[in-house]
C-alpha cells in the first residue's frame, strides 16, 4: 500500500503546479523536493532559510530567494508527475536529521529525533496504535467506559477499538468535540496551527484557514468518529454523574443520566476519564447580577437567539475567550464594554486570521511529504523552548516585572508589538501593558485585531474593578454606571475541579474529591492509588501553558493507557494502581519543579492555572521530550497489580 504522506498521484499542468507554488511555504516545499527527486544538495546550497519563528513559515527567505526556489521546483514537481509519481524512497536517518535542522535553522537535539520522528510517521506507520493481545473473548469481558467525547475520548475511542477492547463513550452533549463543541461563540478559533492541531495519524488536508473555527474544527472530530466508525458507541446527551469502584467484582459502577432523565449504571472494568480541564463555566459571583434583565450568559454558553445588533454589551472577562469575541462582536453592536481585571500578554501571529489557499492543500494532497515537514514546522518552535523561557532566575532583580534577563527580552518584544498597534494613545497603553512578568499567565497571540478593536470609538477597556450589576448597567468601583442590554460572561472555567462535579469513590470508599481538594494530583497525570483501573486524559499536571498541543499530549496518555489495558487482559489481573511511593515522588517532583517557573510566580496575582493558595496543580512543568519519553513504554514496577 503506498504510503499514505507519499501523496496521491496527480497530472496538474505545469501551469497550475505554479500557481499552487505561489501559496507554499518555500521552506517546506524545498524539503518535498528532496523526497521527489532523491537529491539533498537542494538544501545544502545558497538558497534556505534564514530563521525561526512560531508560524512564520517561510523562515525570513526573501522573495527573491522564494521565486528562484518556484521556479527550480516546477521541472522537479513536473518530472515526478511524468514519471507517474512513483513514491519516494525512503530517506536514510541521517539526512532527515540534516533535513529537520535546515528547515528549523538550528540544531534538533539528537534526544528529539525519536519523538519527532514518530510524530511526523514519515514511513506512513501508526507506532502509537496498539495491537489487540489476548484472545477475542477475553478482550470481550473486559468492557471499558469513556467518559467525554472531545478530541481525547474520541481518540480514547479509537484506540481501544484498534486494540480490540469493547467500550462506551458516554458524553454529555449531543454531538463530538467536547471544547470544540461547547464554545461557539462568535469569533472562536484554535490558536494552535491546524495543520499540527489534529491527530498525527489523522491529518487533514482540508482545513480552509490556518487557525481554523469552531465549526470547521467540530466538524473535524466528526469526520474522524465517522471513518472509525466510533460514533455507534457514544451514547450521547448522557452525563455520568459518578462511578464507585467495587473490589470483590473488579469493576467501576458507573452511574449516568440520559437525555430523559432516567439514571443508568454501567458496570466496566475499567474507566477513563476524558472530560478535560475547561468545560465547567465559571461566573463569578458579582452583587445584582441576578437584577439584570437583559439576556446574560457565559462564553462557553452562547444565546444564539439573541442578536446583539445595535445592541449596548458588556463583557465581562477577557482571556483567550474574551478577546476572539470582542472583536467579532464589536463591528455589529451599538457599543462593547470590555471589562478585564488583568491585561494579557500576547505576540504576534499575521496568520491568525488567514485562509489556506488552494495551492497549500493541493500540496498537502499531493506533495510528498509536504505535510508532515509542515507539521514539524509548526510543532519545534513550541517544542519545549517556552518552558526554558518560563524558567525563573531567582538572582533576576526586578521579579515583578521579569522572572531572567531572558523574559525580559520577552518583555520587551512583546510590548514593542502591543505599542505598535494601539497608536499613541497614553491611557490605552497603560491598559493593555501587562505588569507582570510576560507569559505568566497564558501568553495569546494576534494578529492585532484585538488591540484594534480597542481603538474603536463604539468600544471601552474598562480595567476598573466591578462593584455591582443593576438591572440595566454595570457599575465599576469608581461609581460609573456602564449601561448594558446584554451582559457577556468571558469568564472562564473551574479549571482547578479536575473531573469536578462528578463522584468517584475508589478503593474502601474513598472519594476522589475529597483525596484531591483543591491540589489534583495523578502519576504522569494519568492514575491515582487507591483508585484502581482508573485512568485519566488531560488529567491532573498535564494542560499546557508552555507550547505543544494538547493532542500531541492525549496521544502520549492514551498509549500508554493502552499498555495499561494490554498487561491487565493479557495477563490477567483484576486491577493495577500506582504505587504510593511513585505517586508521592512524581507530586512533589512536580510541584518543585512547577516554582521554578513563572506561572507561579507572585507577582502573577489572577490566573486560573493556581489555586486558592496560590499553587499550580493543572499545568504540566514538564518537557514534551520528557513526557512522551516517561510515557512510551509502561513500566510495570510503576503499578501494584492484583
Ligand atoms: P480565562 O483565560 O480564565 O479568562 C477569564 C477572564 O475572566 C479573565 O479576563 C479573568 O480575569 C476574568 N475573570 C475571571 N473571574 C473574574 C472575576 N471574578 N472578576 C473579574 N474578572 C474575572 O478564560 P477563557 O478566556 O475562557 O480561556 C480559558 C482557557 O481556554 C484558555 O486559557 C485556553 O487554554 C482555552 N481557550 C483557548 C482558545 C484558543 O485556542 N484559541 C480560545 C479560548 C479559550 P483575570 O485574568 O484577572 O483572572
Amino acid at each position: 500500500m503506498r504510503n499514505p504522506h507519499a501523496g496521491e498521484p496527480f497530472a496538474t499542468s505545469d501551469e497550475d503546479i505554479a500557481l499552487a507554488l505561489a501559496d507554499l511555504s518555500i521552506p517546506t516545499l524545498m524539503l518535498s523536493l528532496v523526497h521527489m527527486s532523491g537529491d539533498p544538495e537542494l538544501i545544502r546550497g545558497r538558497l534556505r532559510p534564514a530563521g525561526l519563528f512560531l508560524n512564520e513559515v517561510q523562515g525570513y527567505m526573501t522573495e527573491e530567494d522564494k521565486a528562484e526556489v518556484r521556479a527550480l521546483a516546477l521541472p522537479i514537481i513536473a518530472r515526478y508527475r511524468d514519471q507517474g509519481c512513483p513514491e519516494p524512497e525512503p530517506v536514510p536517518a541521517g539526512l532527515l536529521h540534516e533535513m529537520m535542522t535546515w528547515l528549523v535553522c538550528e540544531d534538533v537535539p539528537a534526544e528529539y529525533v525519536p519523538m519527532l520522528m514518530e510524530e511526523m510517521e514519515l514511513d506512513g506507520s501508526d507506532v502509537r496504535k496498539v495491537e489487540p493481545v489476548a484472545d477475542a473473548s477475553v478482550r470481550q469481558a473486559f468492557p471499558v467506559v469513556v467518559i467525554g467525547c472531545g478530541q481525547s475520548g474520541l481518540l480514547a475511542g479509537i484506540r481501544l477499538q484498534e486494540a480490540g477492547i469493547p467500550f462506551t463513550i458516554i458524553e454529555k452533549n449531543d454531538g463530538v468535540g467536547g471544547t470544540w463543541w461547547e464554545n461557539s461563540y462568535p469569533g472562536a478559533r484554535v490558536d494552535v496551527g491546524n495543520h499540527f492541531y489534529c491527530y498525527s495519524f489523522e491529518p487533514s488536508d482540508a482545513w480552509t484557514e490556518f487557525f481554523a473555527q469552531q465549526p470547521e474544527l467540530q466538524a473535524y472530530f466528526e469526520s474522524v468518529m465517522t471513518r472509525h466508525g466510533i460514533g455507534a458507541s457514544v451514547r450521547w446527551g448522557t452525563e455520568v454523574l459518578g462511578a464507585a469502584w467495587d473490589d470483590d467484582s473488579a469493576t467501576w459502577s458507573v452511574r449516568t443520566r440520559g437525555p430523559d432523565g432516567g439514571e443508568e449504571t454501567l458496570v466496566a472494568r475499567a474507566v477513563i476519564s476524558a472530560v478535560g480541564q475547561l468545560n465547567r463555566p465559571h461566573t463569578p459571583e458579582i452583587p445584582g447580577q441576578d437584577d439584570f434583565v437583559g439576556p446574560a450568559f457565559h462564553s462557553a454558553r452562547w444565546d444564539h437567539t439573541v442578536d446583539l445588533t445595535d445592541r449596548r454589551v458588556a463583557m465581562i472577562g477577557a482571556g483567550a475567550s474574551g478577546f476572539q469575541i470582542a472583536p467579532t462582536i464589536a463591528p455589529d453592536v451599538e457599543h462593547l464594554t470590555v471589562f478585564q481585571r488583568t491585561a494579557q500578554w500576547m505576540f504576534p501571529n499575521p496568520n491568525y486570521h488567514e485562509v489556506v489557499g488552494p495551492g497549500v492543500r493541493w500540496a498537502l494532497r499531493h506533495l510528498p511529504f509536504y505535510g508532515r515537514w509542515y507539521r514539524f514546522l509548526l510543532f519545534w518552535p513550541g517544542c519545549d523552548k517556552g518552558l526554558e523561557a518560563a524558567r525563573v532566575d531567582p538572582d533576576y532583580p526586578d521579579q515583578q516585572r521579569a522572572v531572567s534577563e531572558t523574559n525580559e527580552l520577552t518583555r520587551q518584544m512583546f510590548t514593542d508589538w502591543i505599542t505598535s498597534q494601539v497608536g499613541d494613545d497614553p491611557d490605552l497603553i497603560a491598559k493593555v501593558v501587562p505588569d507582570y512578568p510576560a507569559t505568566g499567565k497564558r501568553t495569546l497571540q494576534d494578529n492585532g485585531s484585538w488591540l484594534r478593536t480597542l481603538t474603536r470609538d463604539n468600544v471601552d477597556l474598562v480595567r476598573t474593578g466591578i462593584d455591582h450589576i443593576e438591572d440595566d448597567a454595570v457599575v465599576t468601583e469608581d461609581g460609573e454606571r456602564h449601561p448594558a442590554d446584554v451582559l457577556v460572561y468571558a469568564t472562564g472555567f473551574h479549571a482547578n475541579r479536575v473531573l469536578w462535579p462528578m463522584e468517584i469513590t475508589g478503593r474502601g470508599g474513598n472519594d476522589l474529591r475529597s483525596l484531591w481538594g483543591e491540589r489534583p494530583a495523578a502519576y504522569l497525570g494519568i492514575t491515582v492509588p487507591g483508585f484502581p483501573n482508573l485512568f485519566c486524559m488531560y488529567g491532573p499536571g498535564t494542560n499546557l501553558a508552555h507550547g505543544g498541543s494538547l493532542i500531541f499530549h492525549s496521544e502520549c496518555q492514551m498509549r500508554y493507557i493502552t499498555q495499561c489495558l494490554d498487561v491487565l487482559i493479557g495477563e490477567g489481573h483484576r486491577s493495577m494502581e500506582p504505587k504510593q511511593e511513585r505517586y508521592d515522588d512524581w507530586h512533589q517532583r512536580s510541584q518543585r519543579e512547577m516554582r521554578t517557573l513563572v506561572w507561579s510566580q507572585p507577582s502573577v496575582k489572577h490566573s486560573f492555572f493556581k489555586n486558592a493558595y496560590g499553587e499550580i496543580h493543572v499545568l504540566s512543568p514538564w518537557r514534551l521530550v520528557d513526557y512522551w519519553t516517561w510515557t512510551k513504554e509502561l513500566d510495570v514496577g510503576d503499578f501494584e497489580f492484583r
